[in-house]
């Protein structure tokens, strides 16, 4: 299909600097828990981004030398002459489609432990760094004169690599952001005190760069104009603007966000489509050069808005490419409707911060490019005319119907319910999760495209259905429910009253049974559900307390970065919280919470009690098919497989990987390459 010309503004190419970016889409530097330490898995990812039609791809933070590593994630390094042909090969795969490579470099500061290199940590000040036992050691001017100098070398090695754009990274709160900080900076000097001189290393660095690689490199300025989380002094009406002021035509591009990264890269939860814009508003009219920003944009009438409203000039992007990296080719072919839109749930961001590669929910074809040779837009023909049943229309289930349909198997999809999409249709009526319906509704989209894939509604299966169905192929996805007897993370065993009237589970919430308050939410699942249920039925009107056995509220959010947002919510809306608390009893009226240390108990009134502790796999029909294998072979069938949350109740992407996967395997192995760095015998790969 031709493209919509209201698109064509898009599709402009754009200078910066010595180079021209060939559009508008610009995928920002956003980690991948890949790195140095999987090169060629991320390369792949990186090289597929451009052939979906990013018309700029950006490396994740390059560290320039050993005094700055964060060990333990994974990041990409410039450190030594060898470190380039690694970073070519990311060029190169970017290259070959005809896009701009960006490299960010960084240096931590505050935040870098050190942990690799055991190099001493170095910023400004010598105070505490972000995460971990040691303090940094206040820098002095040969320090600093020694920073820029390594800052100038990994700027020459990434032009003899080949990228096109060289970043000044100034945001997320790294050493040059802490430099311009009046707070994270007090320093007596002439890079301390004023304004100018808080600067300066900002100045500095845009000059270096530019006179190192600027004849063949766009020099970007990544710069957070705001500290939304941190008082750090740096607003978008106070120093901020002062700093875009200053230095305003010395980048080639302008790429803005604030900070820090739970500010930046808020959940859906907590953060709209376009929810920088007001912050980054005034950058264009202080500055000639281009502007780069996010907001997790995926409606192109909302990219085309911002760029005639004069906000910026390329479209900044890191989840919605990670969802969709072939999101700007939809929009050029005029295929609005296969875009698959983030959802805003920032498992990708969460893997980072394990030191796992990349995943998401909406793409399960994610950091698989390289290792399982998986494209997001293509998927090899059947080899075979067998029927695949699949029974369940959860994420694993839809997944696994759309990908099996796509390879040409005839399928069936039978739902018990007449609704699809399992959990995320019914966790999306939770408060704040609504866009999760987002990974129902695609695949709904893209499966009412096939002819050879049929939904059954209201068909709940036994086995004896199963059987009678006669396909070669059987996928069960039948899901998970919440456990109601409290066993989960602290507790093997059930609490006493566990089984009286008013003991409910987050299914119970979802499907709105009546519940009455005072209720006591009990949490020990830790992530996301305790918080999340808690403030629907506040926002039911009824009174609410929180018990959790962790030490906070949510703590496994912290990974999703909207741990403290969850936590400030809950205060705000009056929820009480009791944290290391373990449910021991109800009798009715009022639950017993131990203290997860032995100090005394405490009685909670209460009418009702919403466990939210662990989920008990929905595996009935799989052991039954189990039980009558014997029959198997008589009914034609010669696979069947139980997928998602019925084998082990997981995330919601891991059920859509395990759909994905399901389907991709139906008729061959799957081959998982190792990305590893190989030693000789004897050898040594120094
Ligand atoms: P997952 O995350 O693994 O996809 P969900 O719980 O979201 O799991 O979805 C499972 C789906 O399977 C639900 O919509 C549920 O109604 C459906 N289901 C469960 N048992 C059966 C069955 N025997 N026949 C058909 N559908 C079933
Ligand atoms: Fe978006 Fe969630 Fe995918 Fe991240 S994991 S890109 S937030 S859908």
């Amino acid at each position: 299909m031709a493209r919509d010309s209201r698109y064509d503004i898009l599709f402009e190419p754009v200078r910066i600097g010595p180079v021209t970016a060939p559009n508008r889409f610009y995928q920002v530097p956003h980690c991948s828990g890949m790195g140095f330490a999987l090169p060629q898995t991320l390369n792949a990812m990186r090289g597929i981004k451009a052939e979906g039609g990013w018309g700029v791809v950006c490396t994740e933070y390059c560290s320039i030398d050993p005094s700055s590593d964060d060990f333990g994630h994974h990041y990409c390094t410039l450190w030594d002459d060898d470190d380039i042909s690694v970073q070519a090969a990311m060029v190169e795969a970017v290259h070959r489609h005809g896009s701009l490579a960006g490299v960010e470099l960084w240096h931590g500061g505050y935040a870098t432990n050190n942990g690799l290199t055991r190099a001493v940590p170095a910023a400004p000040m010598s105070m505490p760094v972000w995460h971990g036992f040691t303090q940094t050691r206040a820098m002095d001017k040969a320090d600093i004169r020694e920073f820029r100098r390594l800052h100038r070398l990994s700027a020459l090695r990434a032009r003899e690599a080949g990228f096109d754009l060289v970043y000044v990274y100034a945001a997320h709160g790294y050493l040059p952001a802490q430099f311009l900080s009046p707070v994270q900076n007090q320093r007596g000097d002439e890079y301390g005190g004023s304004f100018e001189n808080r600067a300066r290393l900002i100045r500095e660095l845009l000059e270096e760069t530019h006179e190192a690689v600027g004849d063949r490199c766009g020099v970007v300025l990544r710069f957070a104009v705001d500290n939304l989380d941190d008082d750090t002094g740096i607003t978008c009406d106070g120093e901020g603007r002062d700093l875009v002021e200053y230095v305003a035509e010395l980048p080639d591009l302008w790429d803005v966000n604030i900070a820090n990264f739970p500010a930046d890269a808020r959940t859906a939860r907590f953060a709209e489509e376009g929810a920088q814009e007001d912050y980054i508003a005034f950058v264009k009219q202080v500055t000639t050069k281009p502007v780069v920003a996010v907001g997790r944009y995926t409606s192109p009438d909302r990219m085309v808005s911002v760029i005639n409203k004069g906000l910026m000039d390329l479209i900044g992007a890191a989840r919605p490419s990670i969802a969709d990296p072939f999101l700007p080719a939809k929009i050029r072919d005029g295929r609005l409707e296969d875009i698959r839109e983030c959802i805003g749930c920032n498992i990708c961001i969460l893997s980072n911060g394990l030191g796992v590669p990349l995943r998401c929910t909406q793409n399960p074809t994610m950091g698989e490019e390289w290792r399982r040779g998986w494209h997001p837009e293509t998927i090899t023909r059947a080899s075979s005319e067998e029927k695949v049943l699949v029974v369940g229309a959860g994420p694993a289930g839809l997944e696994a119907a759309l990908a099996a349909g796509r390879r040409g198997y005839q399928v069936a999809l039978a739902e018990a319910t007449t609704e699809l999409g399992g959990r995320v249709t019914r966790e999306a009526t939770l408060t704040g999760l609504s866009t999760w319906s987002r990974v129902r509704d695609w695949r709904l989209g893209q499966i009412a495209k096939l002819a050879n894939v049929d939904i059954y509604r209201s068909s709940r299966l036994n086995a004896d259905q199963v059987l009678e169905f006669g396909f070669g192929h059987v996928c069960i996805a039948t899901g998970s429910t919440w456990r109601h007897d409290g066993t989960g993370r602290s507790s093997f065993t059930p609490f006493e009253g566990h089984e009286l009237d008013g003991i409910l589970t987050p299914d119970d919430v979802m499907e709105g049974t009546p519940i009455d308050g005072p209720v006591l939410v009990y949490d020990d699942d830790h992530f996301y559900m305790g918080g999340v249920i808690a403030e629907t039925l506040a926002g039911r009107g009824l009174d609410v307390v929180v018990a959790t056995s962790a030490g906070i509220v949510s703590p496994l959010c912290a990974h999703t970065l909207d741990q403290g947002r969850i936590e400030a919510r809950l205060i705000e809306i009056g929820i009480v919280t009791w944290t290391s608390r373990l449910l021991r009893g109800f009798d009715g009226g009022q639950a017993v919470l131990a203290h997860a240390s032995g100090s005394e108990d405490v009685t909670i009134p209460c009418r009702n009690i919403v466990v939210v502790t662990s989920r008990q796999p929905a595996d009935a029909l799989w052991k039954e098919m189990m039980a009558r294998q014997a029959e198997h072979a008589g009914a034609g069938l010669k696979s069947v497989r139980r997928i998602g949350d019925c084998e082990a109740p997981q995330t919601i992407a891991a059920a859509v990987h395990a759909g994905h996967l399901y389907a991709r395997t139906l008729d061959s192995v799957d081959h998982v390459k190792r990305d590893r760095v190989l030693v000789a015998p004897g050898g040594d790969s120094s």
